[in-house]
């Protein structure tokens, strides 16, 4: 992940683990197949699951779903929308992603009067969900926009998640589920895998041999001192000002002495560490940019260095585990809005942002839709995409090196969606696994990278049957940040060329999730997203998954912008995508608003 020294792990971040030995019961490919077969394997699989498709989407378009909420499942707190009027508080958020509302709740915490206007009617950005009545009306299927991977969420201490860091300062724990296995489909074959010190050693002794087995060892011994020095200094720490020599460097001091040295190979590509730590095996050269890209949305050579070893600290640790929150993502931003509101801030759903007021060469409040004015003492800080941030500021408001720097920033691609509902009463094969990855080819032109080449799908009521009605499961498969936009660019979403589109280019999602949770299963409600589903829905302009800075050629912003009085935060600014970095940026921004010894009272509540 584009960070530094927190390294969160953004998207379907996953971690090499072990075979086990076996094979998944899922998977029609054992391991080590000659090559050819998998092959002729895998042209069968697609064959297998056209058909299966074909006669599902028969049978859900007999039983589309009777109703489909976008709402909030449970968010009762979430305030009203706009109204007339205009009013005061010292700070407005635009946007309740987890990085706006992770920076509100702080904001709140710390004591000033905060209000978080959200476009959506529901809170959450990327990780919003929403409901769709089962057909015959029992019961509600949960569907999930973006995140299901999760780990640290509980964690203490400096080297922790800084969103669980955030939710600890918010008194908001969140009910955990913990696992620690994954069903993996590579071109070399299915495995279960799991997060832990050693098991992905049983992997690779099968796949690649004891050699393969040895270099991985080789890297996680070059690794460690890296995982140490990535957790040396807590994001919560930071703030953009001389304030953070008090609260980042004087008060970590020992631990940047002890480690530094280390600390200096953080900021460059991974890559970079896979030639010093002396890795040629292609196998594994091939899953770490795998891992690289969830992380980050690009590969090894692209990804930051202390993104990898913050994820190796967390994933490679004996005995660690992987976590769920009971609710889905819907449990982590209810917990964030109870912590804004506990603390006397206020949520505003259905409140678009039009314009950002800059008054005197400084931004002081904003202008919503409908017209209501709101206006900020002490700043206004915007959650939205940096591209998103610049439309609503006035053309002369805005140097223009910071419109050029904001226009010239590349976009990670953007996404398609599956969301299934279907029926598993007395069919559920032992072990379905919350998550699954699929690869399709590691040779394609860009590798993992590639168009229509990784899907990834998670059936979060696996761990949780209260996402779906009882004997059903709610399934996400997507097309992680590979999905261009210039595709749909344009395109009238009721016309016949979209629907053709969505039918071909979600093809590989349905073959993706019919692998191994739908073979026998009818599907009662589907829903394909598209890059202007996802546009639309998490107000980001051309559906983007976030900016794609290659580490070693350029750097997250921080919050402050050149507008006095405007800050940034999400996966717009530093650390970059991923929850955890965006709550580190939430956290940034917001102690950046407030005194040193505010902030350190903050630290050492955290005990940090
Ligand atoms: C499919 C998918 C899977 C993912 N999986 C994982 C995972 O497993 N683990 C992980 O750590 N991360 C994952 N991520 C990444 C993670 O979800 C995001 O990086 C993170 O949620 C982004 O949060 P944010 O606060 O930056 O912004 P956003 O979530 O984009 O929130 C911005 C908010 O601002 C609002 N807004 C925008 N413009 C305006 C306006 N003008 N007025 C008012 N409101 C406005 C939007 O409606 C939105 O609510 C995933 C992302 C996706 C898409």
């Amino acid at each position: 992940m584009p960070v530094t020294p927190i390294g969160p792990f953004a998207c379907l971040g996953n971690e090499l683990r072990s075979l086990r030995g076996h094979i998944a019961a899922t998977s029609s490919l054992p391991l080590r197949q000659p090559l050819a077969n998998i092959r002729g394997a895998a042209a069968r699989r697609r064959r297998h699951h056209h058909e299966r498709r074909q006669l599902f989407q028969q049978h859900w378009q007999q039983h589309q779903a009777s109703a489909v909420c976008r709402a909030s499942s449970g968010n009762s707190q979430a305030s009203s929308s706009a109204g007339g009027g205009a009013e005061e508080v010292d700070v407005v958020v635009i946007g309740s992603g987890i990085g706006g509302l992770s920076c509100a709740g702080l904001l709140a915490k710390y004591g000033l009067k905060v209000v978080v206007c959200e476009s959506h009617d529901v809170p959450g950005g990327a990780a919003h969900t929403w409901t769709v009545r089962a057909p015959g009306g029992e019961g509600l299927y949960h569907f999930e926009s973006g995140p299901s991977l999760y780990s640290d969420m509980a964690g203490r201490g400096r080297g922790a998640n800084p969103l669980a860091h955030v939710l600890q300062a918010l008194d908001e724990p969140l009910d955990l589920l913990p696992y620690r296995t994954w069903n993996v489909v590579l071109p070399e074959g299915s495995f279960l895998t799991e997060v832990g010190a050693s098991q992905f050693c049983d992997v690779l002794e099968q796949v690649r041999g004891p050699e393969a087995v040895q270099e991985w060892r080789r890297l996680q011994e070059f690794i460690r001192p890296l995982a140490v020095a990535a957790t040396m200094l807590p994001p919560v720490a930071f703030r953009q000002d001389a304030g953070a020599a008090f609260t980042a460097i004087a008060r970590y001091l020992p631990h940047l002495l002890s480690n530094g040295g280390a600390a200096l190979k953080l900021s460059g590509p991974f890559s970079k560490v896979l030639d010093e730590a002396g890795v040629r095996d292609p196998f594994i050269k091939n899953w770490l940019d795998l891992l690289c890209f969830l992380l980050s949305g690009l590969p090894a050579d692209g990804t930051i260095a202390a993104a990898v070893a913050f994820m190796f600290d967390q994933w490679y640790r004996p005995d660690c585990y992987l976590e769920f929150p009971r609710g889905g993502s819907q449990a982590m931003v209810d917990a964030l809005v109870r912590g804004v509101e506990k603390h006397g801030g206020r949520l505003l759903l259905r409140s678009h942002v039009e314009q950002i007021l800059v008054e005197g060469g400084k931004a002081t409040g904003v202008r919503l839709r409908g017209g209501r004015t709101i206006h900020a003492k002490r700043a206004v800080v915007s959650n939205a995409s940096s591209p998103d941030t610049l439309r609503l500021l006035a053309p002369e408001a805005v140097p223009a090196s910071w419109r050029q720097g904001v226009q010239d920033t590349p976009l990670n691609p953007s996404f398609m969606h599956l969301h299934l509902g279907f029926d598993a009463t007395g069919k559920l094969r032992r072990g379905l696994e919350l998550h699954h990855i699929v690869v399709n080819s590691w040779d394609a032109p860009g590798g993992v990278t590639a168009e229509q080449n990784v899907v990834l799908v998670s059936i979060a009521s696996v761990i949780d049957p209260s996402l779906a009605p009882a004997g059903k499961h709610t399934l996400h498969a997507y097309l992680p940040a590979t999905e261009p936009y210039e595709l749909w660019e344009g395109l009238d979403r009721r016309s016949r060329q979209y629907q053709q589109l969505k039918e071909e280019r979600s093809r590989v999602l349905w073959d993706g999730a019919l692998g191994f949770s739908l073979q026998n299963w009818p599907a009662l409600v589907s829903l394909v997203g598209t890059p202007l589903t996802h546009e639309r829905f998490l107000r980001r302009s051309r559906g983007t998954y976030g900016p794609g800075i290659r580490a070693g050629e350029g750097l997250f912003p921080w919050p402050a912008s050149p507008v006095p009085g405007l800050y940034c935060c999400g996966d717009f600014a530093f650390p970059g995508i991923g929850l955890p970095a965006v709550a580190a940026s939430g956290a940034i921004t917001a102690n950046s608003l407030v005194s040193v010894g505010q902030h350190t009272a903050l630290l050492q509540e955290l005990g940090i």
